[in-house]
């Protein structure tokens, strides 16, 4: 089907590039600035993404490890967005110059897909990061990686599926690379990922008869010194001490070398047999980006102080795909949810100002606090620089985050999944089966 074009009326076309938190708190805080002007029609705003939901990151692991129901972690963008409009497919091209955005949408598999060309008066970078696996044999090809709601339902029936297939009598010379994980990446993602699937497997073994605690194995392995770097060295020990304790491997200074299906080889020498490697280690610049014409830095575009990038008058970046310079410390502000958050409200009042000819805002913001839940109910926190360890910060992590997840509907869904886990154990239901295929008769005594 050829391209259709639409947009190009008195109307001023705003298009946001990405439904994760910078996209959304930008198109939200642009339906409260630009209020009149969209009901006047004067301006409209849409929102591009491959996803029709926005996904809440800092809680994916636990659906890794079966705390939560996956849906509850995201929400509908078509709930969240009351005014603007929402095209759900795929960005393929940014053309600044010609100020036109290539998308394809249709049903995935089937020949039913189509490209359309939209056009914009301002635009709104904010497609994110990706997976970065750097060079290392057979990562990228073997490793599961934790980003999306996919990653995180993929690895929870990688657990389970395992732990399925080590209990049969026929699997039990294979039960140790079975049922020995690695997870790459002392960062957030690596120690709540390694925390959660420790607490989850060991929790799941009352179901499998034949299998111990013995039989698990989970390895964190971390390239530098600490664990969490970024919380300073005193949580960074505490987190290694409280996951050796609850069984899990840390390997502290040490790198994944090479990954093949059944073997994992560290930079120690060392080779673990495995079936399963998770990677959580480096973002890599939206491969968007890097096509351009306008200034990047390490791969994400640069900004100035207002998030507008130089040279494009009306184009805007931020979030994971925007390298934007703190003026008080001389070093970029880091790519977090809590950035991406604040970065989305001041775009969105900044192309008010420009429409409205008014001065536009910097943008200023302190990290707040930083938070980990690092399993058996345990957790570490750097808030407004007073550190928490233990009990009291899982508590504050769990508060905190519930806080922050939008809507009341998804937040009551999420307490009640944590306080039924305080009476039940978890499930262990794998939530895709693959199809059914023919079963060879090697056991046919069954
Ligand atoms: C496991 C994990 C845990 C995290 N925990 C925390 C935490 O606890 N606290 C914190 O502050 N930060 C956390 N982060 C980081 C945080 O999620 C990111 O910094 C934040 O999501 C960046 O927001 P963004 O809007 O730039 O990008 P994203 O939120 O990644 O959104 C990108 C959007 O662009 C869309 N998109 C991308 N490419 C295309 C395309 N070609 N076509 C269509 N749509 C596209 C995506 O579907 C998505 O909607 C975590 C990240 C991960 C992966």
């Amino acid at each position: 089907m050829a391209d259709i074009e639409y947009g190009r009326d008195s109307a001023k076309d705003i298009l946001i590039l990405g439904g994760g938190f910078g996209g959304i708190a930008a198109a939200m805080e642009l339906e409260k600035q630009l209020h009149g002007e969209i009901k006047r029609g004067l301006v409209r705003i849409t929102l591009v993404a491959r996803d029709n939901f926005f996904l809440f990151t800092p809680l994916l692991h636990e659906v890794a490890a079966s705390d939560l129901d996956p849906s509850n972690i995201v929400n509908p963008i078509h709930k969240l967005l009351r005014h603007a409009n929402f095209f759900c497919g795929e960005i393929e091209s940014v053309d600044l110059v010609a100020r036109r955005v290539n998308v394809r949408h249709g049903v995935s598999n089937t020949p039913h897909q189509h490209g359309h060309t939209l056009t914009f008066d301002h635009l709104v970078l904010c497609p994110g990061s990706v997976a970065g696996f750097g060079d290392i044999p057979g990562v990228e090809e073997n490793a599961l990686s934790m980003r999306t709601l996919g990653d995180a339902v993929t690895l929870r029936n990688r657990l389970i599926e395992s732990l399925e297939v080590a209990n049969a009598d026929c699997f039990a010379q294979m039960r140790a690379p079975l049922l020995t994980f690695v997870v790459a990446g002392g960062g957030f993602a690596g120690v709540e990922t390694a925390g959660a699937t420790n607490d989850f497997l060991h929790g799941a073994l009352r179901h499998y008869r034949a299998l111990t605690p013995e039989n698990v194995r989970v390895i964190l392995v971390h390239s530098g010194e600490l664990l969490l770097p970024e919380l300073g060295p005193k949580l960074g020990t505490y987190t290694a001490q409280k996951l050796s304790k609850a069984g899990v491997e840390v390997r502290l200074q040490t790198r994944v070398a090479g990954c093949q299906p059944d073997c994992i080889e560290l930079s120690d020498g060392t080779k673990v047999p495995c079936h399963t490697l998770v990677w959580t280690v480096g973002n890599a610049p939206h491969p968007l980006l890097g096509l351009l014409p306008c200034m990047t830095e390490r791969g994400r575009v640069r900004v100035d102080k207002h998030l507008e990038v130089p040279g494009w008058p009306g184009v805007w970046a931020l979030g994971d795909a925007a390298y934007i310079m703190n003026e008080e410390t001389g070093k970029p502000h880091p790519p977090t949810a809590q950035h991406a958050l604040r970065e989305g409200k001041v775009v969105a009042r900044n192309i008010a100002a420009s429409l409205r000819d008014q001065d536009k805002v910097p943008f200023r913001f302190k990290t707040i606090g930083q938070l980990a839940a690092i399993g058996h109910r345990a957790g570490v926190a750097n808030v407004f620089g007073v550190q928490f360890s233990g009990f009291v910060a899982w508590v504050m992590w769990r508060l905190i985050y519930l806080s922050k997840l939008p809507r009341l509907e998804k937040k009551l869904r999420v307490a009640l999944d944590w306080t039924l886990d305080v009476f039940f154990s978890k499930d262990v239901v794998q939530l895709s089966t693959p199809a059914p295929k023919h079963v060879s008769t090697d056991h046919s005594a069954i």
